[in-house]
């Protein structure tokens, strides 16, 4: 999509990447909420886990798979670290683009806020 942010992240150089591969593409997260906060951006654009189909469930897993490897590669997998998916208003999705944010480096509290 021509007017979606991640669809032009996607498909240009910046912002600089932590990690890409052929399915997604994973950043800093502009305002960042912990110390380590990480979005994992498929390249295919799907608005919100609304909008999901039987087909793409394999992606789903590999952003996932991905995101813990970045947490293992960045020194969080032993103290712990969040993952987690905005859908809609309630939620306050801002961007509607999925992606999954991964956050790290600080105690954080349940229920969420
Ligand atoms: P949402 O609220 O849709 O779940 O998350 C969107 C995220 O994208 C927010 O955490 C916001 O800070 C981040 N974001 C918005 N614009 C930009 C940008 O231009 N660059 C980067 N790196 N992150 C952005
Ligand atoms: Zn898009």
């Amino acid at each position: 999509m021509t007017d979606c942010l991640f669809c032009t992240f996607a498909a240009g150089p910046m912002p600089p990447r932590v990690f890409e591969d052929d399915r997604c593409l994973a950043i800093a997260d502009i305002n960042p909420q912990a110390p380590t906060h990480l979005l994992v951006i498929p390249r295919v654009h799907v608005a919100t886990l609304n909008d999901l189909t039987r087909e793409h469930e394999p992606l789903i897993g590999h952003l996932v798979g991905v995101a813990a490897k970045l947490m293992r590669d960045q020194g969080h997998a032993e103290a712990g670290w969040r993952t987690l998916f905005n859908v809609n208003r309630d939620a306050g999705q801002t961007v509607f683009h999925l992606h999954l944010h991964v956050l790290g480096g600080r105690q954080f509290g349940w229920p969420p806020g």
